[in-house]
């Protein structure tokens, strides 16, 4: 049985609909990560489903009762849900033993102890009762917050872009933590984010919303490598999108004519297309008469990102190279593909 179930929720602000449709469904020790846009909707599906706000039409389950509907309202202490927010929220006057003791008003002095103790270990800060919050880094706070949301046994745990203040070891560090805890304690986790590594690093599923409105619900990988949409593979790839023409089964672009691949399935066999085009799908090779040029060069560690402009017109292309490469500002070059794979498409006006 899933643990948690939204069908059709509809959720407007005046003429804004903030939620638009929404269906997602969790299984326990699940995690799925939702991203989107600043104001796609992503923090009002967490406040619906934590019960903060009501919902206009639709109906939200948790294992099996009905939470929320257009007659139903469960209040948020009724649900039995952790949430942890951007902002670090621990109240700053008490101490991390009292802010996690916060949430656990039906046990007994020794059983609050024992399982701040607990928690304290499963987020890897044993021994921090007594710190102050201003005594603790932004990623120690967050793991406190962590703590406190775990500590009453939820049900499920629904994370804000818990992360996006942290610096990228912590981060790194935090979301293999919780992905460790999440699995064993079989909580399910909803992960909001607007980071898209993030999403994929942890996620089970992925529901990538654009105005208020799930574009493509799937597996990660389904999502990275099919992307349903051009808005949805904006958000999700690192690619460029250049146009082309579909013309007998090939896309003419300025890269040459390739295979394609439809995502929609039903375009036009002669029309114009977006092409999508990944960092690496293409490399850079030094060639005197080449129609690019090397533009940029980052330095990543383990590789370089070279950026190629073409001399005739606004098109630019990421290549990645190795640390052996003789290429440098300014080389005239010529792109070859790298992968065999059909290029993605999609229809011109989305
Ligand atoms: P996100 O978390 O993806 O950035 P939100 O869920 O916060 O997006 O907001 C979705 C949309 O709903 C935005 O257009 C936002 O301005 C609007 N919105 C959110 N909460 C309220 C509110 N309480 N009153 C009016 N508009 C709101
Ligand atoms: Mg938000």
């Amino acid at each position: 049985m899933s643990l948690l179930k939204c069908s059709s929720v509809f959720k407007a602000f005046g003429n804004i609909e903030a939620l638009c449709d929404v269906s997602i469904d969790v299984n326990p020790g699940d995690i799925l990560a939702v991203v989107g846009e600043s104001g796609c909707g992503k923090t009002t599906l967490l406040r619906a489903i934590a019960g903060f706000e009501t919902i206009d039409n639709g109906e939200i389950n948790i294992k099996g009762q009905t939470v929320s509907s257009d007659q139903i309202h469960v209040l948020p202490e009724n649900r039995n849900l952790g949430m942890v927010f951007q902002e670090y929220s621990l109240f700053p006057h008490m101490n991390v033993e009292s802010n996690i003791i916060f949430g656990l008003r039906s046990y007994d002095s020794v059983e609050k102890k024992n399982r701040v103790k607990e928690v304290l270990e499963l987020v890897r800060l044993p021994g921090y009762e007594n710190r102050y919050p201003h005594e603790l880094s932004g990623g120690q706070q967050q793991r406190i917050a962590l703590a406190r949301s775990l500590a009453p046994n939820p049900t499920l745990i629904l994370l804000d872009e818990p992360f996006s203040n942290l610096d990228s070891v912590n981060r790194v560090d935090m979301l293999n933590d919780l992905q460790s805890i999440i699995r064993d304690s079989q909580i399910a986790t909803i992960l909001v984010t607007h980071d898209k590594e993030e999403a994929f690093s942890v996620a089970d599923s992925l529901a990538v919303m654009v105005d208020g409105k799930i574009n493509q619900y799937a597996k990660p990988n389904e999502i990275y490598f099919y992307p349903k949409n051009y808005k949805v593979a904006k958000l999700v790839s690192n690619a460029e999108f250049i146009s082309g023409n579909l013309n007998n089964g090939l896309v003419d672009c300025s890269l040459g004519s390739f295979p394609y691949f439809d995502s929609t399935g039903k375009m036009n066999p002669v029309s114009e297309v977006i092409v999508m085009i990944r960092f690496g799908d293409f490399r850079a090779v030094y060639d005197p008469n080449g129609n690019f040029f090397v533009s940029s060069i980052e330095f990543k560690g383990s590789h370089y990102i070279v950026t190629v402009k073409s001399f005739r017109s606004s098109t630019y292309i990421k290549s990645i190279e190795s640390l052996d490469t003789n290429l440098a500002i300014n080389t005239k070059v010529n792109l070859v593909p790298v992968n065999p794979d059909p290029l993605l498409v999609f229809p011109k006006n989305h």
